[in-house]
Order: structure tokens, then C-alpha cells, then sequence
């Protein structure tokens, strides 16, 4: 199972402003490097000195870039490994961090800087300052499919729909939602593991795919109708599955990126 990584770790695997670029390079173009501006494939590192400020080179648009351009490190002085030693920070610090401690810890030149990395890393995590908590007690997972203009069948298997994946606390009644290039059990098995704690009681349909997780290490509860489940969240809604869809129409624009990627536009 995934866990946070010790800081030691994190040090060790972000100990140099190479090191740094190189991970988020994969991050972003896990097939290769692509031009930011017009997708080419063609795209390349640049060497001499521009090497030094990881650069990037597009012959077939003739533009220069780098890693951050277009996302939340974009146009900022402060260089990545700031940037990721800062998230690991605020992911570990549970009651959240004061910028003055981040100012402090990371050398930062100024307070406001501190500030800015602050409400970046928070817009990234859509300003969820328990994104990086894991959901505990009972949580309910519930999957569907949206968007897509041609008519066809709903549900599962729709043509030219996205199919999403949603998780409520059932206490807080907070949510979680991602959207997935295939509803498969490895792939739900793995946002459920990412965002419920281990100790936590998952309580999902009958669909096959969850029964996956009655193998794994998160105590799989098959079956419960989800009308018998009362959303405790501040939402209009009585009951849970109600309220787990209604919050993906409303967040319809924002799931074609997924909850991992930053946002490709600045505020
Ligand atoms: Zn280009």
C-alpha cells in the first residue's frame, strides 16, 4: 500500500535541482517529452547553457520552455526543490503550517513568498487542506459516467462518457472524486487505497470490480443500498448516493484533469 514518504526519503530523492526537474518531467510527459505549446513530439532538452536552466527546445514551433510552464510553479523564481520539500510539508503537517515556519525552514527570501507557495500548493489541491488526509471511519464509493453528447446506453460502459469515481466520508461528509481512463478493479482498488485509510469500512454497490478489495487490506463492506445511508455532509441532499452524483454534475468542468494535475491555467 502506498504510504507518505519519510522525510529522509524525500530528501534523498529531491537532494538537487536536477533531480527535481527529471521527476517532474516524467510527471508530465510519462511518454516522452511533448512541446507545451503545440504537442509536438519532437521536442527536446537543450544543451550548453541553456542546459543549466533546463530548457526545453520545440523545432517544430520554434519555442522555448521549461518543466513549470502552465502549472502552479509556473513563472516563480523559487526553484522545484523548494517548491517540493514545501508540499511535503504541508501534506505531513496536519493542522497545516504557518508561512512563517515555511519561510523559516526553506530559506525563503521573504515572507510573502512563503505566502505564494502557500496558495499555490493549496489552489493545486483545490484549496482541500485535508487532501493529503486519508478518509477514515465508514467511507462510500460510488462510480459513474459523465459528459459525452452521443445517446447511447447510461451507466457503465456508456459511449463517449468519462467514467468517474467518487469517495464520501460518511461522517464529514466530505468527498473526493477522480476521473479514470477505465472503470477497472485494479483502478478503483487503487483510488480507494490512495484516499481511505487502511482502518477504514468501505461501503460500495454491488458492482464486480469492487470485489477486488475483499482480498486487500481495507475492510470491503459489498452491497449495503446506498438509499439507507444518510449524507451527514452540508449538502441539501438526504441521502448519499443523491449527493455523490449531484457533486460530480456540479464538478463537471473540472474532471477531465483529474484531481492529480495542477491547473494548466494561472489564477
Ligand atoms: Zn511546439
Amino acid at each position: 500500500m502506498k504510504t507518505q514518504p519519510s522525510l529522509l526519503e524525500t530528501v534523498r530523492k529531491f537532494n538537487s535541482e536536477e533531480m527535481c526537474v527529471r521527476h517532474f518531467e516524467k510527471i508530465r510527459w510519462p511518454n516522452g517529452l511533448r512541446c507545451v505549446r503545440c504537442d509536438s513530439d519532437k521536442a527536446r532538452r537543450m544543451t550548453g547553457e541553456a542546459a543549466k536552466r533546463f530548457l526545453y527546445w520545440c523545432p517544430a514551433c520554434r519555442y522555448q520552455y521549461t518543466v513549470t510552464v502552465g502549472t502552479i510553479f509556473h513563472d516563480s523564481k523559487i526553484p522545484l526543490i523548494k517548491w517540493f520539500l514545501a508540499i511535503y510539508m504541508i501534506c505531513s503537517a496536519k493542522k497545516g503550517i504557518p508561512s512563517l515556519q515555511l519561510k523559516r525552514e526553506l530559506d525563503l527570501g521573504s515572507y510573502e513568498s512563503a505566502l505564494y507557495m502557500t496558495h499555490r500548493i493549496r489552489l493545486a489541491m483545490r484549496e482541500d487542506p485535508d487532501f493529503c488526509e486519508k478518509f477514515s471511519g465508514i467511507v462510500e464509493v460510488d462510480e459513474t459516467y459523465i459528459g459525452g453528447k452521443a445517446k447511447g446506453p447510461r451507466g457503465r460502459g456508456a459511449a463517449n462518457k468519462v467514467p468517474v469515481v467518487a469517495m464520501k466520508a460518511r461522517t464529514s461528509g466530505k468527498i473526493r472524486m477522480q476521473a479514470l481512463e477505465a472503470v477497472t478493479g485494479q483502478s478503483l482498488a487503487d483510488f480507494i487505497r490512495e484516499h481511505a485509510d487502511p482502518a477504514s469500512e468501505v461501503h460500495t454497490d454491488e458492482f464486480k470490480s469492487y470485489l477486488w478489495l475483499d482480498s486487500s487490506e481495507v475492510r470491503a463492506q459489498v452491497g449495503e443500498p446506498y438509499s439507507d445511508l444518510r449524507c451527514s455532509g452540508q449538502c441539501p441532499h438526504k441521502r448519499s448516493r443523491e449527493c455523490v452524483v449531484s457533486f460530480q454534475a456540479r464538478n463537471h468542468g473540472h474532471l477531465s484533469q483529474g484531481l492529480r494535475e495542477v491547473p494548466a491555467a494561472l489564477p
